[in-house]
């Protein structure tokens, strides 16, 4: 497609897409970098100068979940301060060992969800794909933290069911990769996937969930740049920031460079207590979304998963920010406030 030879030349000429293209080949530096990212809570302390009394917490609970934080994103938090918001998303904590009722380990019931193994299809027309349980980044509040990855099929095999499956529905229009991560996968699978999905006549979309244009923002370089744009498919990424403070300057040309490509970029929150929960921590996001040319999608209500009950805001308490948010942004800057409920035909809108 055009858009897609378009962006090969000077408008990836960002600072991102220089030094990709020094040295390292594309994909060995984004790699090389997921593979340096801290995993150990005591290097994270050392790092961050955090109080000590609070290490031996995070040692147990980064048993449960690991710890996962690339060097990148650990370098926009403050020194020394616990509370910080993009911390408190990543940091292992002692309230994580907490019950709380009605949080438990599948919220979604997704492990009945699927069609074809690795497959899932809630939503008339969209069908999601889960092409790995590698994530750049480990949320405390995801609602996959206990999602059995373990069991999904490896190799060619589930690949090529999940493509049966969807040759064979005719009311599939668009595919969304997901996971874990997607771009946590090698440009060439990638690149595999979404040519054998757009042999599939009555495919539109290519959509692709993904953090790491916000956590690893060096992700989105020529390799990925050039399969993404030149599919038949029109390319959507929905991208994944809580807090305007992960929205640095490589973020913002991350996201310029795939706009450039063609794609349309949208980004989903999760409101969480103690990090966005107040109306002008919400409206600096969207402002700051706005800058990088990305519009808010969803403002996701927590998934009531074990382990995350701390960051759990009442409903009514939810519908009131976003009412105020309204009353000060456009409307194209305020999110849709929702919750997934398992069972509904899509995402159910929390009125406000
Ligand atoms: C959230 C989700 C989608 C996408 O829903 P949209 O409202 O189109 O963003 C599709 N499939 C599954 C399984 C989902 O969880
Ligand atoms: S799936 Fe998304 S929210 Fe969950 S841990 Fe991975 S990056 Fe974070």
């Amino acid at each position: 497609m055009e858009h897609a030879s378009a962006s090969e030349g000077d408008t990836l000429a960002s600072p991102i897409g220089r030094a990709s293209g020094g040295d390292e080949p594309d994909g060995a530096r984004w790699q090389r970098l997921l593979a340096e990212a801290i995993r150990d809570p005591q290097e994270l302390w050392r790092v961050l100068d955090l109080p000590p009394a609070a290490l031996p917490a995070a040692r147990s609970s980064a048993k449960l979940f690991p710890l996962l934080i690339p060097r990148g994103f650990a370098a926009l938090m403050q020194v020394g301060n616990l509370n910080d918001p993009l911390l408190r998303q990543v940091v292992p904590l002692a309230e994580e060992s907490q019950a709380h009722p009605g949080f438990v380990r599948d919220p979604l019931r997704e492990s009945g969800a699927g069609h074809a193994v690795g497959l899932l299809q809630k939503y008339q027309g969209r069908a999601l794909l889960v092409t790995t349980g590698a994530c750049a980044v480990h949320c405390r509040y995801c609602f996959r933290r206990h999602f059995p990855y373990a069991d999904l099929p490896r190799g060619r095999r589930w690949w090529s069911d999940a493509m049966a499956a969807l040759a064979a529905d005719p009311t599939v229009s668009e595919l969304i990769l997901s996971g874990g991560d997607p771009l946590t996968l090698p440009d060439s699978q990638l690149a595999a996937l979404a040519d054998d999905a757009s042999a599939i006549p009555h495919l539109r979309r290519l959509r692709i969930h993904s953090r790491l244009p916000v956590v690893l923002p060096e992700r989105v370089d020529r390799a990925f740049l050039s399969w993404l744009g030149a599919s038949r498919l029109r390319p959507v990424v929905v991208i994944h920031a809580n807090h305007a403070n992960e929205i640095s300057d490589d973020v913002t040309a991350a996201c310029r460079r795939m706009l450039e490509a063609g794609a349309v970029v949208l980004n989903q929150s999760v409101l969480l207590a103690g990090i966005n929960d107040r109306v002008d921590a919400l409206a600096a996001l969207s402002e700051a979304l706005f800058r990088a040319g990305v519009l808010p999608y969803y403002l996701h209500a927590l998934d009531r998963v074990e382990g995350a009950g701390h960051f759990q805001i009442e409903e009514g308490t939810a519908a009131g920010l976003v009412r105020e948010m309204a009353a000060r942004l456009p409307g194209y800057l305020v999110p849709k406030l929702v919750r997934e409920v398992p069972g509904a035909a899509s995402k159910v809108p929390i009125p406000w």
